[in-house]
């Protein structure tokens, strides 16, 4: 770093002021995904002129911010979704939260807002866990979402970059996707609708590319399918589920088994669970793994040759989803389950990997780069 550099995120000068009147915790039972918030919040400010300042932890509260802030007009928004997991020894557990640091870096970057140094955010993050620890519920499949947000804040009406950015981290206590084993989705998928494209920001974590899918969502969930299937292009290219990375496990036209997902060819989210997945598969080497471009008429020339095995979406939220039908072209494109057991409501892949997944981010299976011990 050059003597002249403005100052970055430092750790060390975080300034902690504790919550006097501290909440009163949900149940377990009574957790609704993103409902409930922790005590504290972790805030960083920054400007063109001073760079980073000193990182704080204050209570949970109000922002206070201009009507004329460029995040009310632009949309300069971005975030990440992690989760903190309760060991079996009582430890705070992250599951490869230096891919959520890299991934908001560079959806900042995509929005022009400033660079930061990831290890001292996340260490930030770490201390704000620690505060807000009786909040992570400890029962198996529970945690503690983490969502970790950067805006602009400038009070300007003019587009451009923002002179002004807030980073703010809160936390949420969540249950279980599924509180009673998996529940298989059925998609429909959309032709009215794209979420990403080429040049696009569909590789970003931005809340603008939410903001547009919610009404599709609602107009599928009225027809009674849980979740979009994104598709792109005349070939009718797969892109992702809802807000979940798209597998698929099949026997290819070559007769070999095979698993493969959309390539990050920029209109696909890098998940860390589709990271996660794909290192885990491509360590087994019990079946071929490849990032390719699938169609939905491969998908269905597949089902009808019973060559499909398993189809499922990835994602912090649920680890993996599996999907048992997809509404197509006025056609249902019917995706098996288990073949052994007509009742199971997943693939014995895709339970493979949600239990695998798990078992690493609660410690009971070891992986020492992919869960961290606070
Ligand atoms: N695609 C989209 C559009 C998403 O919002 C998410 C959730 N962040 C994912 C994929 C899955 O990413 P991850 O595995 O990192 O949660």
């Amino acid at each position: 770093k050059s003597s002249t550099a403005l100052p970055d995120i430092d750790s060390s000068k975080l300034k902690v002021t504790m919550n006097s009147e501290l909440k009163k915790k949900p149940l377990n039972k009574d957790l609704l995904f993103g409902h409930s918030f922790t005590d504290h919040m972790l805030t960083v400010e920054w400007t063109a002129t001073k760079g980073w300042e000193a990182p704080k932890i204050l209570p949970y509260g109000k922002l206070s911010l201009d009507p004329s802030a460029v995040v009310f007009h632009y949309a300069i928004e971005c975030f990440e979704g992690m989760k903190a997991y309760i060991d079996k020894q009582g430890k705070i557990r992250l599951f490869r939260p230096d891919m959520n640091m890299n991934r908001l870096a560079s959806s900042c970057k995509r929005l022009t807002l400033p660079a930061f140094d990831r290890k001292q955010f996340l260490e930030c993050v770490k201390e704000l866990l620690k505060i807000d620890k009786s909040w992570i519920p400890k029962e198996k499949g529970y945690s503690l979402y983490i969502r970790p947000t950067a805006i602009g804040t400038q009070n300007s009406l003019g587009v451009g970059p923002s002179n002004k950015a807030l980073m703010f981290v809160i936390c949420s206590p969540v249950g279980p996707y599924y509180k009673t084993g998996f529940s298989a989705v059925s998609l429909y998928a959309t032709r009215d609708y794209v979420r990403a494209w080429p040049g696009g920001t569909g590789d970003a974590k931005l809340g603008s590319n939410y903001a547009s899918g919610i009404r599709p969502q609602i107009e599928v969930a009225k027809d009674g399918y849980q979740q979009i299937l994104w598709m792109f292009g005349k070939e009718d290219y797969v892109t992702e589920v809802g807000t979940m990375n798209f597998f698929c496990y099949w026997i290819n036209e070559q007769g070999e088994k095979e698993l493969c997902t959309p390539p990050l060819d920029g209109t696909i989210l890098p998940g860390v669970t589709r990271n996660s997945i794909l290192s885990l598969a491509r360590d087994w080497k019990e079946f071929k793994v490849v990032e390719k471009n699938i169609t939905l008429p491969e998908i269905k020339k597949a089902s009808t040759e019973n060559r499909l095995l398993e189809l499922f979406g990835a994602g912090t939220a649920a680890i993996v989803s599996p999907i048992k039908n997809i509404r197509y072209n006025d056609f249902d494109i019917k995706v098996p389950l288990d073949p052994k057991d007509p009742k199971a409501q997943a693939g014995p892949l895709t339970t493979r990997f949600a239990e695998t997944i798990m078992g690493i981010q609660y410690g009971d299976i070891n992986h020492k780069d992919w869960s961290v011990v606070i």
